[in-house]
């Protein structure tokens, strides 16, 4: 089967500009932001989203979560706030179905 895009990314088949990985989980810039920050954190355990990760071991979204919450607090992000969004399916305009949270800040959305 295919490799999806963010799991080519996790095993640096494609670049990214990377701002945090651990053995769990990699965050690294949007190619396209929305914002002045816009970073995504995925779990390297492929799952296609929330729904599916939260089922299969809940635990994912909890090592992606304290990744953020790392990341945010080490840099002026969690000082000045930011903004966590996930999309699921086609209505949300999914587009990677790899689950993804965009991390949003660096100016008043
Ligand atoms: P979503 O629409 O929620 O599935 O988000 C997918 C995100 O992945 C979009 O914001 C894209 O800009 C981003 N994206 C797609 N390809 C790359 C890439 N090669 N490197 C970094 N971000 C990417
Ligand atoms: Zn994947």
């Amino acid at each position: 089967m295919e490799k999806c895009l963010f799991c080519k990314i996790i095993q640096n088949e494609i670049p990214v500009k990377k701002v945090y990985e651990s053995d769990k989980v990699l965050g690294f810039e949007d190619i396209g932001p929305q914002a002045q920050t816009h970073l995504l954190f995925v779990h390297k355990n492929h799952t296609e989203h929330i729904n599916e990760v939260s089922q299969y071991d809940a635990t994912q979204l909890v090592d992606i979560f304290q990744a953020i919450r790392s990341y945010t607090q080490e840099n002026k992000l969690e000082k000045e706030g930011f903004r966590v969004v996930t999309n699921v399916g086609k209505n949300a305009g999914q587009t990677v179905f790899h689950t993804h949270f965009h991390v949003l800040g660096g100016e008043k959305l």
